[in-house]
C-alpha cells in the first residue's frame, strides 16, 4: 500500500475511535457539567449506544444530529491534520490537536464555555509532543515560533476581550495559545490567515444568523468554534491561499 494513503486509513480509524470519546465527553459536558470519556450512555435510558452513534441499543432512542455528524467529520479533520503537519514527527502531535479542538468546538457550540479541565491538559499534551516532534524533525526555529505564535495569539485575544467588555470570553482567549502554536509552527503568515479567516468566517455566520432570526441581537455566539476552523483551515489550505495570494 502506497504510504500517503496507509497514514490517511490509519489517521481515519483513530478518528473514528475517537469520535465515540467526543460525544461521551460532549454529552457529559452538555447533560451533567462531568467528565466522561469513553462510551457516551444514551440520555434518556442510560443504555450504550450503537457503532454510528445514532440509537441506543436497547431502546432504540434516536439521539441528536451531532453525534453522526462527529463520526464523520472527525476522521476527515484529523487526516487533514496529519497532512497538513509540516513534517512527519509532529504528525501525531497535529493528531491530538484536532482531538483536542473537536472536543472543545462541540462543548463551545453545547454550553459556550470551554472547560479549563480539557484545555489545559489537552494544550499540555499536544504542545509537549508538537515540541519534542519539532526538535527531533531539526526544526528549533519552528518550535520557537510555535510558541511566539502561541503568545501572539493569545495577546491579540486577551485585548480584544478587554475591549470588547463580554462579548469574547475569556475561554476563546486561552484558546488562541494552542490554535496559535500549532499555526505558527507552520509559518507567521499561516497565524495571519487563521486569525483573519475566524474573524471573516465569524462574522459572516452571525450576520447569517441575525437575518435568518436563528438569534437575536443581544445573544451570545460561541466563538471558539471560528478560531478552531479558521486554524484548522490555514494549516491544511493556508499555504495554497497564500501562494494564490502572493501571486
Ligand atoms: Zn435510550
Amino acid at each position: 500500500m502506497n504510504a500517503d494513503l496507509f497514514l490517511a486509513v490509519v489517521v481515519a480509524l483513530v478518528g473514528v475511535v475517537l469520535a465515540r470519546a467526543v460525544v461521551a465527553e460532549a454529552d457529559a459536558h452538555r447533560l451533567r457539567g462531568s467528565d466522561l470519556w469513553w462510551n457516551p450512555p444514551c440520555p434518556t435510558c442510560g443504555d450504550d449506544l450503537n457503532v454510528f452513534l445514532s440509537k441506543c441499543r436497547g431502546n432504540r432512542h434516536r439521539q441528536r444530529a451531532m453525534n453522526v455528524l462527529v463520526l464523520i467529520a472527525l476522521p476527515v479533520l484529523l487526516v487533514l491534520l496529519a497532512f497538513g503537519a509540516p513534517t512527519g514527527w509532529v504528525v501525531p502531535a497535529y493528531v491530538a490537536f484536532g482531538f483536542m479542538a473537536g472536543v472543545l468546538t462541540v462543548t463551545d457550540i453545547d454550553t459556550q464555555l470551554i472547560p479549563n479541565r480539557i484545555l489545559v491538559p489537552g494544550t499540555l499534551a499536544c504542545g509537549l509532543s508538537l515540541v519534542i516532534g519539532g526538535l527531533f524533525a531539526s526544526m528549533p526555529g519552528a518550535v520557537v515560533r510555535a510558541l511566539l505564535a502561541g503568545i501572539t495569539y493569545f495577546v491579540v485575544m486577551f485585548v480584544l476581550a478587554l475591549v470588547a467588555k463580554g462579548a469574547l470570553g475569556y475561554g476563546d482567549v486561552k484558546l488562541a495559545f494552542p490554535l496559535g502554536m500549532f499555526v505558527g509552527f507552520v509559518s507567521w503568515s499561516h497565524l495571519g490567515v487563521a486569525v483573519v479567516g475566524a474573524f471573516l468566517l465569524g462574522g459572516l455566520v452571525s450576520v447569517l444568523l441575525l437575518i435568518t432570526r436563528r438569534v437575536r441581537r443581544t445573544d451570545a455566539i460561541a466563538f471558539g468554534p471560528f478560531m478552531v476552523a479558521g486554524a484548522v483551515a490555514s494549516i491544511v489550505f493556508g499555504s495554497a491561499f497564500l501562494d494564490w495570494y502572493r501571486g
